[in-house]
């Protein structure tokens, strides 16, 4: 953790902040919208709204969204990343970065209700940016505004564009208008190369660290399992075209190779403002990915269109490698009836490889918002006859599991946690599913190994159940002399008094 430097260099004024201390994601999202608004923030909400339009799901049901950003700063060679929120999200934060290895420190410039309320607090975060702006060690500096300071209206976009060469990149991601992590990547993704883009256009920059590429290039954009893109470049060779970086990048200077793509391939599909970027840059965009034998194919065809591939090479390209994933699908197959949700944002794709897997797929639920760059794969998937749920809550993803009692489930932990006490085997999607190769003949097999496995493993839970009967649920569970005998009055009566204020507090 960095200290927050004492030395004030500047009187630059900030707004008068709205007192929002205290206020949360568990708590308060109208307050704060409200407060933000008020502090000036108006702009950046709107612009988070049209971005990541909300539905059903519009608040944070896993974890912190701010965690995408920072997940993406601190994967960045040579840059350096700062928190400024409360202290409580700070730790979370931290805790989940090192929980996934980020090995890398987390900056953060603390607050209290004197420096929020006074304007000191931007004035901090101001002189923290010059002590760590060292153009030897960085080539960009990453704040980013969480919630209370969000709503406080802690105007980052006054911050110095760069000191000593050394970027400096000020994003608010409030939980109460990027509605997941996934989403929050983009926030960052999105400004980085908005920033690089005006680089670029004003003279030369840096090529990539291994020189520019001899083909022309497809950008990929989304995180994936690292062999992914090594598999997608095999893939793309016959057709002249070779992988370019994959955007979130790991390196300030990877971002001018990916606006120079020949065209930009959306495999993760809620990356709005940073499409927005390439459009901008003249770049042509394609969605969905190439996944399983359709997908390979639709996808192949797409990104020969896109650059001008004569269909004869396209088809060549194609029949090179659609008989390998043909033979791995039907050499792994997967039987059974199955759930999928996640947050990822590649639930679609995992969905489209289960069902040409064999697999009885009902329900693909996604947090993330539905956008043009997954239309293909929606559409390919509800012709099969699965139902896909776009920011689908965590009541939309248990619903289904009530309604299909699945032979498995894959979601988030609180799906999977339900799944279990339903002695339903489950896998969690983060961490078993997207941590696996998915693209082209390697991911063509790759999910019935472990899917398989957890199948095998019904006599287990069904074990556990009988074990565990009788032992109660809820406000019961456990061994008791005296059971404790629910009063769903008391909360009954707590809701309505609850409404009745919230009513009460509405501005007329
Ligand atoms: S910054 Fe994250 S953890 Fe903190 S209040 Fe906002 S959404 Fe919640």
């Amino acid at each position: 953790m960095h200290e927050t430097p004492n030395r004030v260099e500047s009187s630059t004024a900030a707004p008068d902040p709205v007192p929002v201390d205290g206020a949360g994601c568990h708590a308060g999202r109208d307050q704060l919208l409200r407060a933000a608004a008020a502090a000036g923030k108006s702009a950046t909400l709107e612009r988070y709204a049209r971005d990541y339009p909300q539905g059903p799901h519009e608040q944070p049901q896993s974890m912190c969204p701010a965690f995408g950003s920072l997940r993406v700063g601190l994967r960045m060679r040579r840059t350096a990343t700062i928190l400024s929120g409360s202290a409580c999200c700070v730790y979370g934060l931290t805790f989940t970065s090192h929980f996934y290895g980020a090995r890398r420190t987390v900056g953060y410039v603390p607050f209290n209700s004197e420096t929020l309320v006074t304007g000191k607090l931007f004035e901090d975060i101001r002189d923290a940016v010059f002590q760590i702006a060292d153009p030897a060690l960085y080539d960009a500096v990453v704040i980013i505004n969480l919630c209370v300071p969000t709503a406080s209206g802690v105007p980052l976009q006054l911050l110095p564009r760069e000191i000593k060469g050394v970027r400096i990149i000020g994003i608010d991601v409030p939980g109460f208008g990027v509605p997941t992590h996934a989403e929050a990547k983009d926030v960052l993704a999105g400004a980085m190369l908005k920033y690089a883009r005006t680089e670029a256009l004003q003279g030369p920059v840096q090529a990539p660290r291994g020189g520019r590429s001899g083909r022309p290039t497809v950008t990929l954009l989304g995180e994936m399992f690292p062999a992914d893109p090594v598999g997608i470049a095999a893939m793309l060779e016959p057709l002249g075209l070779a992988a370019g970086p994959v955007v979130p990048t790991r390196e300030w200077r990877e971002l001018y190779a990916a606006l120079d793509g020949a065209v930009v391939a959306a495999v993760h599909p809620f990356y709005t403002a940073s499409i927005r970027e390439f459009e901008a840059a003249g770049r042509p965009v394609v969605g969905s990915a190439p996944i399983g034998y359709d997908g390979t194919a639709q996808w192949l065809a797409a990104i020969g269109d896109a650059c001008g591939i004569a269909s004869e090479r396209v088809a060549a390209a194609q029949n090179r490698v659609l008989p390998a994933i043909r033979t791995a699908l039907v050499k792994a197959p997967i039987k059974a009836r199955i759930t999928l949700s996640g947050y990822e944002g590649s639930e679609l794709l995992v969905g489209r490889l289960l069902v040409e897997s064999g697999a009885d797929l009902r329900y693909v639920g996604t947090a993330c918002p539905r956008t043009p760059w997954s239309e293909a794969d929606r559409d390919w998937l509800v012709a099969k006859g699965v139902r896909v749920q776009y920011r689908a809550s965590l009541e939309h993803d248990l619903a289904a599991l009530g309604e299909f009692s699945p032979d498995i489930a894959i979601g988030t932990t609180p799906v999977v946690q339900k799944a279990k006490e339903l002695a339903i085997p489950a896998l969690y999607f983060t961490n078993l599913i997207s941590a696996r190769p998915l693209m082209g003949p390697a991911g063509a097999g790759s999910l019935a190994q472990v899917l398989n496995a957890a199948l095998g493993n019904q006599s287990r839970f069904d074990a556990m159940r009988d074990f565990f009967e009788g032992v109660g649920t809820g406000s019961s569970a456990g061994v008791w002399q005296d059971t404790p005998v629910d009063r769903p009055q008391f909360k009954d009566r707590y809701r309505a008094r609850l409404a009745a204020k919230r009513k009460a507090e509405e501005p007329v």
